[in-house]
């Protein structure tokens, strides 16, 4: 009943890693068609009136179906500056305890510029937790590897404490995709 098999990339990583905790607020980049949203709304408890109720902000450039519990920003460029203010504007007192970003661009084909936009898109949004990333946050971010995943890795070992790289089993095995874990965002 996912939406997409990535969910269980999500459901992988939060099972060993413990990402998602009932109250949290979440957002969640590049969330088309909303599989990832259909897991952190029931890991963080949003759709509960359970406590801790949780809140989970989906933004994406494409549209996305409604999803019981999320609220959706559709098509959205979260490279935006506009988009920076909207997202404020929705998340609880304007902060999240969790960024997740599983944005790809439309793949070129060419490896190295597919890379490289891609790392573009994860520093922009780094550079956006500045602003709505509570400190001891966590960012959970989606890369193709390639020559600037290191210097990713560096800036997001300045602003948090722990940084990982994962590479989930349900990742199919032919992909140079893996994600960066960093918790404890040291905030400012
Ligand atoms: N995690 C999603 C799920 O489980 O349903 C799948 C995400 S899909 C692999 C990547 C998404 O990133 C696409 O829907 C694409 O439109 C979105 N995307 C790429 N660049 C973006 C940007 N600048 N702003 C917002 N979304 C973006």
């Amino acid at each position: 009943h996912y939406r997409c098999r990535s969910a269980f990339k999500l459901l992988e990583i939060d099972d060993k890693l413990c990402v998602l905790r009932p109250g949290f607020s979440v957002l969640d980049c590049g969330a088309a068609p909303g599989a990832w949203s259909q897991v952190a709304v029931q890991r963080v408890n949003a759709l509960d009136a359970a406590v801790p109720t949780g809140f989970v902000l989906g933004v994406d450039l494409l549209r996305i179906s409604p999803l019981e519990g999320a609220v959706f920003l559709s098509e959205t460029d979260v490279a935006e500056p506009s988009t920076l203010r909207a997202i404020q504007s929705l998340l609880p007192l304007g902060k999240a305890d969790v960024i997740l970003s599983d944005m790809a661009p439309n793949a070129t084909g060419i490896k190295e510029l597919d890379h490289q936009k891609l790392i573009s898109l994860c520093l922009g949004l780094l550079d956006m937790s500045q602003s709505i990333l509570k400190p001891k946050g966590t960012m959970l971010c989606k890369f193709w590897d390639g020559s600037e995943a290191r210097l990713l890795q560096n800036r997001l070992k300045e602003q948090f404490q722990d940084v990982r790289t994962i590479k989930p089993q349900a990742s199919r095995k032919d992909s140079a995709e893996s994600y960066y874990l960093a918790r404890l965002y040291r905030g400012k």
